[in-house]
């Protein structure tokens, strides 16, 4: 038997994208919209027909985390005055003067899911109207169905909690809502199955609420459906012992990413549970390797009659894209080693059928080409590359030649540059022409010759336009990427882009995440050209721009033959190379932009030291090659370093950029307290909003900057790259930047 924890809702060709886009222009109604989804779910679950059960509520229109709230009546205040579509996607995008409900990543996967408000003071009204006609649908179809509800603890402990509230309310009133829900669910079928989703459970014990888990779920279980709870992302050792003791009938365990919970099943077994045994990959890509899996299986089979275990995926599918199919222009033999969320269920299906030890002749050739493709992946060479995996051998360089202190000064003395320097992040507006431009190269309806001729007139209104109006350090505006990790991935060997890769971000966005599948390594410089042209044009410092390797690493589908850490040392070194060009050609600043390096951080405590030392390793890789009068910066998009600031320090790049606008100079504080001594350039405005700051809003900033760091240690800058605004938006923010700047210095 076996279930797939959840289907991606995005549709083969996005189709539920077009359609939500089509609906908020306007240009189709919600009668249009719920047809779509519909059809959707239909197709969607005729995939998982032969599954113990089809999953049902995975489906959403923007996010399952909206949805429970939205269901539970959690509304914030400011919505209150709306209803239906209007309120909900009011709470996921912002409606007239009603900011979004914030959105932060679900987990340490690259979803997003939007926060739910609570407080105290909440009345709730449920509404279990989706989950019904959903659930109506497929047993309409014939199907039976489980529901997908993500779990009462995961979703209070996600949610943000009103300042003012006791948590203990707040915890009191959601559940009696969610009972609420839960009683009004019990009434469509007499037969029902819930899923609950408690990855939190994954991250380790909270007091807050640990001492609750047995109640709750006992309580949950005497409602009288049948209960499954499931965690994934890591193990759940804690929270399983107590799951355990509970009259649940079964339990999902990642067994991929959490394979401590091997150590559970003893457990498991006296208490007679169902074990969901979470064992094809939901959040990679890579064909399973069956036999492998099926030794897994038949290892936790010694301790849990075969009977009681059910094959699952590790996680939803949600993470990966729909269907391998539609890749018609990747290689042959890269695709074979690849499995996109319906090959996974044939996976889970023939691994189901091999464990009862009932594969039939044409099960068996299959089986037999699982095998194959998995040999073949171990000793192609597209993926082992003799030089690279030498290259590794050989010692390498992870200190700067002179220390900070030291070249700091040898810095000043060669960049000479002004005190409080003014910068960017590096992107500047990219216009509907300048995709048009690149999308045409692409296409091939325009020559090479046309394509750089139109790149170098950005390039080059881009530098005038900064060297008029003063700043300090320029940038060539990245007019030639696309997006930061794909331009390098696209020249890195060892990379591959998939055509209909897609995965849902959030929302109706989606991403292509590259593909690591094999020896990484640098060919020919991928940013010299484009940065010296810019720096031929002035006379000023002009700061080259680099995507760095743990960013590279966490924005892609990783191979997961070799350790991460080791992938990423591949790349570290391609990065070193690309510093070394540079700086032999002339580049004094180079930033190696790290947006993602806090993202990769593991979920449980006892793991962090180890990712924190192979990042950090990684990066000072890349960045150990700088000539100590090379100067290296690097970026955040964030401002919350209170956990990571030693490991921030350890990075020893002379310079960080991070964003803080939005929080005055509160989070600077923890640079100052900890004694911080390299340069620190703190976001002076937010980029994320249209808004144009004016000179004396920044130069109150920057006066609250310098009450916590010293003017010799601070730049002054946006909080992230301007790619996302408008022309006319940057050039008066930026003008009155380096204007708060002068009146400051004065
Ligand atoms: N250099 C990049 C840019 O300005 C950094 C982007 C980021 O931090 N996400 O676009
Ligand atoms: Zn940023």
């Amino acid at each position: 038997m076996s279930i797939i924890i959840g289907f991606p809702r995005i549709g083969e060709h996005r189709e539920l994208k077009k359609a939500l886009e089509g609906f908020w222009s306007g240009k189709s109604n919600a009668e249009e919209l719920e047809r779509t989804a519909k059809e959707l779910r239909a197709k969607h679950w005729s995939y998982q027909k032969n599954l113990d059960y089809v999953s049902v509520n995975d489906f959403s229109f923007y996010d399952n985390v909206l949805d429970l709230a939205y269901a539970l009546g959690a509304i914030p205040e400011r919505f209150r005055q709306y209803n239906g579509l209007e309120l909900y996607f009011g709470m996921a995008r912002g409606l007239n003067d009603s900011v979004a409900c914030e959105m932060t990543k679900w987990f340490n996967t690259n979803y997003h899911y939007v926060v739910p408000e609570l407080s105290q003071t909440d009345n709730y009204k449920i509404n279990t109207s989706k989950i019904e006609r959903e659930y109506a649908e497929a047993k309409s179809l014939g199907y039976r169905p489980k529901i997908n509800l993500i779990g009462l603890f995961t979703f209070i402990s996600l949610s943000k909690i009103a300042e003012k509230s006791n948590f203990e309310n707040v915890f009191e009133r959601v559940k009696s809502a969610y009972f609420e829900l839960l009683d009004s669910l019990k009434k469509i079928d007499s037969n029902l199955v819930i899923q609950f989703d408690e990855p939190i459970f994954s991250k380790g014990k909270d007091e807050r609420f640990y001492g609750k888990i047995k109640d709750i779920y006992n309580q949950i279980a005497s409602k009288g459906f049948k209960t499954i709870v499931t965690t994934y992302f890591e193990h759940s050792l804690e929270a399983t012992e107590i799951l355990c003791q509970t009259n649940i009938d079964g339990i999902g365990l990642d067994f991929l990413y959490g394979e401590k919970n091997l150590s559970s099943l003893n457990q498991i077994a006296k208490s007679d549970k169902t074990l969901y045994a979470g064992i094809i990959d939901g959040r990679n890509i890579w064909v399973a390797d069956l036999e492998k899996k099926l030794s897994i299986l038949e290892k936790i089979a010694q301790e849990i009659p075969k009977e009681k275990i059910i094959l699952s995926t590790s996680c939803s599918l949600l993470h990966v894209p729909f269907s391998k199919n539609s890749e018609i222009k990747m290689d042959k033999e890269i695709l074979s080693w690849l499995s996109y969320a319906r090959e996974k269920i044939g996976e889970l299906e023939l691994l189901e059928t091999a464990f009862k030890g009932s594969l039939n002749a044409e099960d068996k050739q299959k089986w037999q080409e699982n095998i194959s493709i998995n040999a073949n992946r171990k000793t192609s060479t597209k993926i082992n590359d003799k030089s690279t995996q030498e290259r590794l051998k050989q010692p390498i360089k992870t200190q700067r030649d002179v220390a900070f202190k030291e070249r700091i000064k040898l810095q000043h003395q060669s960049l000479n540059y002004p005190i409080l320097p003014t910068t960017t992040i590096g992107s500047f507006p990219q216009t509907p022409e300048l995709r048009a431009l690149r999308l045409s190269f692409k296409k091939g309806e325009i020559d090479e010759k046309t394509y750089e001729k139109g790149i170098e007139s950005y390039i080059k209104d881009c530098v005038a336009f900064q060297e008029e109006i003063g700043l300090d350090v320029l940038v060539h505006g990245e007019p030639e990427r696309n997006d930061m990790v794909e331009y390098f991935g696209e020249q890195l060997k060892g990379f591959v882009f998939s055509q209909n890769g897609w995965v849902q971000s959030y929302g109706s966005r989606c991403v292509k995440p590259p593909i690591i599948f094999g020896d990484v390594s640098r060919p020919k410089p991928m940013t010299l050209k484009w940065i010296t042209y810019a720096q031929s044009l002035t006379s000023k410092i002009l700061k080259g721009m680099l995507t760095g390797p743990v960013t590279i690493l966490n924005w892609s589908f990783v191979r997961d033959d070799i350790p991460r850490s080791a992938v990423c040392k591949q790349i570290s070194l391609g990065i070193s190379d690309e510093i070394n060009d540079l700086q032999n050609a002339g580049i004094k600043i180079i930033q190696v932009d790290e947006a993602a390096f806090k993202e990769g951080y593991p979920l449980r405590k006892e793991n962090i030291k180890t990712y924190e030392e192979w990042a950090l390793d990684c990066f000072k890789v890349s960045t150990s090659i700088a000539n100590p009068t090379t100067q290296i910066h690097t970026h955040m998009c964030y401002s919350e370093f209170n956990d990571i600031i030693k490991t921030i320090e350890d990075l020893d790049a002379d310079v960080i950029s991070i964003e803080t606008a939005r929080s005055g100079n509160e989070l600077l504080k923890v640079f100052a307290n900890v004694g911080y001594s390299h340069e620190v350039g703190p976001g002076v405005y937010d980029i994320h909003s249209p808004r144009i700051p004016s000179k004396e809003e920044i130069k109150k900033q920057i006066k609250l900057l310098l009450e916590v760091l010293p003017k010799e240690q601070l730049w002054i800058n946006p909080d992230c790259g301007l790619k996302t605004r408008k022309w006319e938006e940057v050039k008066p923010s930026l003008k009155n930047l380096v204007e708060a700047v002068k009146e400051i210095r004065e």
